[in-house]
C-alpha cells in the first residue's frame, strides 16, 4: 500500500501549517478507497450522535432509556392503548433531541457530499442531525422527529408545532387540529414496519456503492444490517 497520501501537504497550507497534516496509514488508505470508488455511501447509527450528547439507548445506563423498556414504551401498541403514557416518555425525547446540534462527523459527511465524493447517507437515527448538518441525499430508515402525523385522518404537523402543543396540552398529548386525535411521531416505532419506499431507496443506494462507510453502527440492527 502506498503511503504517499500521508505526506502530501494541504493544498492551501500557509507557512507552518503543512506540519499539522498528520494522516495515519489507515486514514490514507480510506482516502484512497474513497477517491477510487465509483460510488460511496455512508451508513450511520446511534454512535455518530453520541458526541452531540445523544445517548445510544442500547448502551446500558445512559440516562433516557435507563428506567424504561424501550420495546414497551416506544411500541405502536403503547401509543394506541395509552397515548398519555406514550407521550409522557416520548415528549421528553422530542424536547431533548430538538436542542441537539450536529458534530464534526455529520459535517465531514456533508463535506464529502459537497465535493462529489459521497452519493448519500442511510441512517438509523431519528434525531435529524444529518438534515441539520446539511446532508442532501438522506434516507432516514426509521423516520425522524421532524414531524408527527394523525393516524386517524392523515394530518401532519412539523416539529415546532409539535413542541408547542406538547407544552400546551394538559395531558401532554399533542393532538390533530382537524380531528383532535393523538398525533404519532413519524418515526418507526417498535412493532411497526418500515416504509417500503424508504427501504427500497436505501437498498438502491447501498447496492450501487462500491465503498460503504459505516459510522457509529454495530451493523447488528435490522434492516440496515441486511443492506450490507
Ligand atoms: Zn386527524
Amino acid at each position: 500500500m502506498s503511503a504517499g497520501a500521508s505526506t502530501r501537504p494541504a493544498p492551501s497550507a500557509g507557512e507552518g501549517e503543512a506540519a499539522a497534516l498528520v494522516v495515519s496509514p489507515e486514514l490514507a488508505r480510506l482516502a484512497e478507497l474513497i477517491r477510487g470508488a465509483r460510488s460511496v455511501v455512508a451508513l450511520t447509527g446511534a454512535g455518530i450522535s453520541v458526541p452531540s450528547g445523544i445517548p445510544d439507548f442500547r448502551t446500558p445506563r445512559t440516562g433516557l432509556w435507563e428506567n424504561v423498556n424501550p420495546m414497551e414504551v416506544a411500541h405502536i401498541d403503547a401509543f394506541r392503548e395509552d397515548p398519555v403514557r406514550f407521550w409522557s416518555f416520548y415528549g421528553e425525547r422530542f424536547a431533548t433531541l430538538g436542542e441537539k446540534q450536529p458534530n464534526g462527523a455529520h459535517a465531514a459527511l456533508v463535506e464529502l457530499e459537497a465535493r462529489g465524493l459521497l452519493d448519500g447517507v442511510v441512517t438509523q437515527n431519528i434525531d435529524m442531525l444529518h438534515r441539520t448538518a446539511g446532508t442532501r441525499e438522506l434516507v432516514e430508515v426509521h423516520g425522524s422527529i421532524a414531524s408527527c402525523s394523525c393516524p386517524r385522518c392523515g394530518g401532519e404537523i412539523g416539529l415546532t408545532d409539535v413542541r408547542e402543543r406538547l407544552a400546551a396540552e394538559d395531558d401532554g398529548v399533542p393532538r390533530c387540529t382537524a380531528c383532535d386525535g393523538p398525533l404519532k411521531p413519524n418515526v418507526v416505532l417498535f412493532g411497526e414496519l418500515l416504509s417500503p419506499a424508504t427501504l427500497a431507496r436505501a437498498r438502491e443506494l447501498c447496492e450501487g456503492a462500491d465503498v460503504l462507510l459505516c459510522v457509529g453502527s454495530s451493523l447488528e440492527v435490522h434492516p440496515v444490517a441486511g443492506l450490507l
